[in-house]
């Protein structure tokens, strides 16, 4: 249907005879004229209809509207440039041409549009309600265009290095990830459902259990709970595992992975091994397990500064194990009321037990804070020094437990730097990994041990007489996320593959012998019959397309998004299912009598 796309046409092709086809991007009438910009997937390119190179054609270009679909013939020319006009176009590739045209097919007519597609439009709805239009529009065309070469990109370098794509059910058990399984009622099993899968990560280490030693797979996930900017409640993981690894194995292939990846979407290069941190020290220094290292604002322990203090509050804490910790908010003495409420909120909303964080700020050679006057004139200097507080720094203090502090200081931290804008610089790319995490975390509200990855990863190999004790919470695990400006882009960890050490680790979390049994059987099953070491990880792909788009939601980068509230605005998903449907897979409860009984209930 053409003889050339949108976005190739040169000076070089000057005198040729083209056919192209696509949209109407616009059309303008000049004085008679009409000059249509046509798109396709790649780009754009002007044609022009004039009455003494074909008058059915110029007469037919009067009726054209946006997005009717046309295949214009024409000859390639120069554009017009000369002293007096120029009507070449630097923004466009192919901006020194144009074809004028000597005949025009109308393939499709498009109605009026709902929204503008040359306009940014906030909102959301319409764009989703109309994806297919809004994909249309280049910015959009390009990410998922983007998305596809990179994923190719990670394809290519798995193949290469040895891994084999196998897919692995999308209809299978309920998995222990932590979040809402979906569940699909399955007819030939009254009364029985399958979940969809949270993660492969069964299938993958029972692969590893049958020889394959490397696996890879471009893995939907799916995980039913509520919905922020960078969640979906489906998603796509790249899931690797290996057998006879350790965690520098894992490590060194992740990093090769993603400098291809970067290299594919970006054409950057990345650094080839990445800065690494304890768990610990990313908490201690910012508060955060996923630390953005662009910017600094590191979190100080004070415990020096205050160790004879006589300050109530701080002697209190310190004297029951606790910490007194700070950042410093550089040239951030200016904060606005408003943004001091916003950070009182946040820190409150982080744990902070009172209403107002405590600060002292440095302005006009004069120290403002609600604390200067308790401290002693030693207390003074030594927070002075040890914060590195200057003119025009302002210092958030919290003072409790580590993780407490670690928190508020953490969110503190990150709010501050969305304030003080240091969070734009898209084109740094400060890569980290974090590992040593803990294996296990105490439920706050049931007081429960859980799995910090999940139930599979392998204690620390010093920490295992810890683990025997019962000493949980100094456990820790050989997991490690790769976190990117603040961002986890993937977890994983090296697996338990002895029975005894799984059924130990079952144990810690409480589940009992049936229970494992009913529900982890065939892994456990499975470790019986010689099964290798073997690790890996899961890289959240969204995510890293969303962050080489330069995006900062993963529905910009993913086809058919849900909304937050789980819903395809476009196809009207989730969708009511006729009672007949229902009856054949032995549901008989409408939405209706599901709600009251339990209402009824509660
Ligand atoms: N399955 C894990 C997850 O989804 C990743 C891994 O441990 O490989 O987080």
């Amino acid at each position: 249907m053409r003889t050339h796309h949108c976005n190739e046409l040169r000076e070089s092709h000057i005198g040729q005879a083209v056919t192209l086809i696509g949209w109407v991007n616009s059309a303008r009438d000049q004085g008679g004229v009409i000059f249509i910009d046509l798109r396709d997937r790649e780009g754009v390119t002007q044609c022009v209809f004039r009455t003494e190179v074909s008058n059915d054609a110029a007469d037919l270009s009067h009726k054209l509207r946006v997005e009717d679909v046309v295949q214009i013939s024409g000859r390639v020319e120069a554009r017009l440039r000369s002293e007096e006009i120029d009507t070449t176009n630097d923004k466009l590739a192919t901006g020194k041409i144009e074809v004028v045209a000597d005949q025009l097919v109308v393939i499709n007519k498009a109605d009026v549009l709902p929204f503008q597609l040359d306009k940014e439009l906030s909102n959301e709805d319409l764009r989703m309600k109309y994806r297919y239009l809004d994909l249309r529009r280049p910015r959009m065309t390009r990410n998922i265009r983007l998305r596809s070469k990179i994923t190719s990109a990670a394809r290519r370098f798995l193949n290469d290095a040895g891994y084999d794509e196998i897919e692995t059910p999308i209809l299978s058990n309920p998995t222990p990830e932590g979040a809402r399984d979906f569940l699909v009622p399955a007819r030939l099993n009254p009364g029985r459902f399958y979940a969809l899968p949270q993660a492969p990560q069964q299938y993958k280490q029972l692969l590893m259990v049958a020889g394959i030693e490397k696996y890879f797979q471009i893995a939907r996930c799916f995980r039913d709970e509520d919905l922020r900017a960078d969640r979906q409640p489906e998603f796509t993981q790249i899931d690797i595992e290996a057998s006879f690894v350790g965690q520098e194995d894992i490590i060194r292939l992740v990093e090769g992975l993603l400098q291809e990846m970067f290299q594919a979407g970006l054409g950057i290069e990345i650094p080839k091994s990445f800065e690494r941190m304890t768990y610990q020290q990313a908490m201690d220094i910012y508060g955060s397990d996923k630390p953005d290292t662009r910017y600094d604002l590191k979190i100080i322990d004070l415990a020096q500064c205050f160790a004879q203090t006589e300050f109530k509050i701080f002697r209190s804490v310190l004297d029951q194990g606790g910490v007194v910790r700070a950042i410093n908010a550089k040239s951030f003495a200016s904060i606005t009321t408003g943004q001091m409420n916003r950070l009182n909120e946040i820190a409150v909303q982080a744990g902070l037990p009172v209403k107002n964080l405590a600060f002292i700020k440095l302005e006009n050679g004069e120290y403002k804070s609600p604390l200067w006057k308790i401290f002693t004139d030693e207390e003074k200097s030594a927070v002075v020094k040890a914060m590195n507080l200057e003119e025009g720094d302002i210092v958030f203090f919290a003072a409790g437990s580590r993780e407490n502090v670690s928190t508020i200081l953490g969110r503190v931290r990150t709010e501050c730097a969305e304030m003080l804008q240091l969070t734009l610089n898209k084109n740094q790319w400060n890569f980290l990994w974090v590992v040593d995490f803990p294996l296990l975390a105490q439920d706050e509200e049931s007081g429960n041990w859980v799995a910090v990855h999940h139930p599979f990863t392998r204690p620390h190999p010093d920490d295992l007489q810890k683990l025997a004790s019962g000493d949980f919470a100094n456990v820790r695990a050989v997991a490690y996320d790769v976190v990117l400006n603040g961002y986890e882009l993937g977890g994983g960890s090296i697996r338990i593959h002895e029975k005894d050490l799984q059924a130990q680790m079952f144990s810690a979390l409480g589940i009992d012998e049936h229970e494992q049994q009913i529900k982890f059987g065939h892994l456990l099953d499975a470790f019986r019959f010689g099964a290798p070491p073997h690790g890996g990880l899961a890289l959240g792909l969204d995510r890293i397309a969303m962050l080489i788009a330069g995006e900062d939601s993963i529905r910009e980068v993913i086809a058919f998004p849900k909304n937050n509230k789980g819903a395809d605005l476009m196809a009207s998903s989730p969708c009511h299912i006729e009672h007949k449907l229902l009856r054949e897979v032995y549901i008989s409860s409408t939405y209706k009598e599901a709600k009251q009984t339990v209402s009824s209930d509660s």
